[in-house]
């Protein structure tokens, strides 16, 4: 139903494009940081969880090249390894890293609370589900189809192997509202965990809403988030609130179960005129 005031173009929400790890599954993001924290350990050169955290949301192989090019880590990897790292170590680490990371995909493929309900309400409104992903082709060949089993199978899904280049570029997300059909952007919400979601969502000319609570920015799974004290918890929530915000999100929310109502103060933006 229109009103008065609105806009004569409105056109409801089309889609939602939502990020895979930290975001639908995996709370806290942590496979992937598990399975470069392997990898570099593999070779020598252990890193920590803030150093395999750093890039994330990036293209795999390009997460591995910014970790390696971190001053830090390239010192450490010189004195383990006798010269500064360059592209062949890239391509090295890069080979290894699909058995690693698929094991730890295995080990983590279970949905945040919230994504089913979540999922269904979309759907009933008529907003279709896309999604967008760093983890390539193979590695999501595995991680869908246990999704799938759980409840959660999008319409559409563009991973890193698909496009030219990787987030922040904005490429996934726009092939994927291609996919799904939908457009005009501003009636396309992308959804993620990490700076490299917001950035992505914003190149594209879509809203964004990023996740703090679930996601990367806090980065524990949910017992260990639980198991903080409660000032603690509300302290790295905050911090991971305030990161995405500073990003550009224009709705920071805990979660899943928080995202109706982000889209529903979208919708009321949206009538107002407002565009991302
Ligand atoms: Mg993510």
């Amino acid at each position: 139903m229109t009103t008065a005031s609105e806009p004569s173009s409105f056109v409801p929400l089309r889609a939602v494009i939502f990020d895979w790890a930290g975001t639908v599954c995996d709370f806290g993001s942590l496979a992937p940081v598990l399975a470069l924290q392997k990898l570099f350990a593999a070779a020598g050169v252990p890193i920590s969880m803030a150093e395999a955290r750093g890039p994330m949301g990036r293209a795999k192989r390009d997460h591995i090249a910014d970790v390696l090019a971190m001053p830090e880590v390239s010192l450490r990897w010189q004195a383990a390894r006798g010269h500064l790292p360059g592209d062949a170590d890239v391509d090295h680490l890069y080979a290894q890293f699909l058995p690693v990371q698929l094991a730890e995909l295995r080990l983590r493929a279970t949905l945040i609370p919230g994504v089913v309900p979540m999922i269904s309400e979309l759907r009933r409104r008529g907003i279709r589900i896309g999604s967008t992903t760093g983890y390539t082709r193979e590695l999501m060949a595995e991680l869908a189809p246990l999704a799938a089993q759980l409840g959660y199978a999008p319409d559409a899904m563009v991973t890193v192997s698909d496009v030219p280049a990787g987030r922040p570029a904005p490429w996934m997300a726009l092939r994927c509202a291609e996919k799904l059909g939908a457009w005009p952007l501003s009636a396309v919400v992308k959804v993620g965990d990490t700076v490299a979601d917001v950035q992505e969502g914003l190149h594209a000319g879509m809203w964004t809403v990023g996740f703090a609570r679930c996601g990367n920015e806090v980065g524990l799974d949910e017992g260990s988030l639980s198991a903080l004290p409660q000032p603690e918890q509300q302290r790295v929530i905050d911090a991971a609130r305030s990161r995405l915000r500073h990003a550009g999100a224009h709705f920071v929310v805990d979660g899943p179960a928080e995202l109706l109502s982000a889209l529903d103060t979208l919708d009321l933006r949206r009538r107002r005129g407002d565009r991302p």
